[in-house]
């Protein structure tokens, strides 16, 4: 059997204060007619990362409507998340030599855990390319499956996208965050475009008194009484850290108390994290205003709630991007948001009304300048951003999509794999 996480109980009738009774009542009603469908979800980590973050609320979310969904993990292997790290920093585009070897380990492992991948479930979601071949391996059985690709697969190192691309093309449907990221010769059953969402129920998004928060950030260190710029996120290239601290460096020189928290978890599948720490924490020993934290200096997702709602400017400096739930976690809070006008980010920000975009390191340095010298504009964003967030990003819309196109494809009658290209 597959390692299934324990989940949380979630119930949908919470959100009514947030999202309104109607839209409750609505979502109800579209779950019944899949009431009792047996659903499993399957990816690589239960911890770190935006995966993870998302399973966490729409499953126990799916449960309270009725459905039977779990959760499901890949077994743990070492060298099986170094290939499969490399497999998705080539599906964004970073160069890539797959070798035999690679192949090899990433065949080996979902062999494996497909065998362990029991039957009884009518339908099947796999994220991300770590577990991609399950389907391969197990079988249809009686299911229809679904690969839920949540990176920037716009322009992929070939090589490994065309490695992956068979696999892929086995699934009844594919689903993308925005529809630049379908690869352009993909020949996929279905073809769908979901984009993520934040619970504003967990303890990352509940709303929390300013009071509080003061007190934990000044905890770690922060002087509150001086600016604070902060980011949040694994430590990954696509994130560019080190032009997060070029950014803070030529932002101190014209605010000279400026202060900086990287805060970045170390998610199990991600072996390059500790190695682009380490780079990061080399190019800060000087300054005693950067600080780094991890989830293993205590800094949680309570803690992460709380920096993100005392940041004077919160920034996304990513050169690469699947969505960026942090973008959305952010304006939630109403915090100023200066993020990369890259991937998913132009989705939540419209760039001048609830944040601001930037394409490099002089816009960054620009722009959060511009807000931290204008503190009304923070303020008159940050609320617009918390209202499209309401409107745009929330589980509950996501979980409804998803509930929609369960219904669409449990009716469909089971694909080739080669059918047509719906978008
Ligand atoms: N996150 C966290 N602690 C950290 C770094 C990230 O809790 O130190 C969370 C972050 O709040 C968000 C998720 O991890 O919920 C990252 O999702 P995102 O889509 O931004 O990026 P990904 O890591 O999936 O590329």
């Amino acid at each position: 059997m597959l390692e299934k996480v324990v989940l949380k109980k979630k119930r949908i009738d919470d959100y009514a204060p947030v999202i309104g009774q109607e839209k409750v009542a609505y979502l109800k009603e579209v779950a019944k007619p899949i009431q009792g469908l047996r659903v499993l979800h399957v990816n690589a980590t239960a911890h770190g990362g935006g995966v993870a973050e998302l399973l966490n609320s729409t499953i126990p979310l799916l449960n309270s409507l009725g459905l039977q969904a779990e959760w499901g993990l890949l077994c743990k292997e070492e060298p099986f998340f170094e290939v499969t790290k490399n497999f998705h920093n080539a599906l964004q585009g970073k160069y890539y030599n797959l070798t035999p070897l690679a192949e090899k380990i990433y065949l080996k492992r979902n062999r494996l855990c497909a065998e362990m991948l029991e039957s009884g479930y009518d339908l099947i979601m796999i994220h991300d390319p770590q577990p991609a071949s399950l389907r391969r391996f197990h079988g249809r059985g009686n299911a229809k499956w679904i690969w839920r690709c949540h990176i920037d697969t716009s322009r992929p190192n070939m090589d490994i996208w065309n490695f992956i691309k068979p696999f892929i093309e086995e699934y009844d449907a594919t689903v993308f965050t925005m529809k630049e990221f379908v690869p352009w010769n993909i020949k996929a059953g279905c073809l769908y475009t979901i984009a993520p969402a934040i619970d504003p129920f967990t303890s990352k998004n509940i709303d929390l008194d300013i009071a509080v928060c003061k007190t934990i950030v000044a905890e770690f260190g922060i002087d509150l009484s001086r600016p604070l710029l902060l980011q949040v996120s694994r430590f990954d290239l696509w994130k560019d850290p080190l032009g997060v601290l070029e950014v803070y460096r030529r932002v101190k020189e014209k605010v000279a108390g400026i202060q900086l928290a990287y805060i970045g978890s170390m998610a199990d599948d991600d072996p390059e994290g500790w190695e682009i720490y380490h780079k990061v924490k080399e190019q800060a020993k000087d300054d005693p205003d950067i600080f780094l934290y991890t989830n293993l200096s205590g800094v949680h997702s309570f803690e992460v709630n709380c920096f993100q709602r005392v940041a004077d400017v919160v920034i996304q400096k990513s050169i690469r991007e699947g969505f960026g739930l942090v973008v959305s976690e952010a304006l939630w809070k109403g915090a100023a948001v200066v993020a990369g006008n890259v991937g998913g980010i132009p989705l939540q920000i419209n760039d001048g009304v609830n944040g601001l975009l930037a394409q490099n390191n002089e816009e960054f340095v620009e722009k959060v300048l511009y807000l931290l010298t204008n503190k009304k504009e923070r303020h008159e964003m940050g609320k617009r951003g918390h209202d499209d967030v309401r409107e745009h990003f929330l589980v509950t819309r996501l979980v409804r999509e998803e509930i929609e196109m369960y219904r669409e494809l449990i009716q469909k009658p089971v694909s080739n794999g080669k059918a047509m290209r719906l978008l």
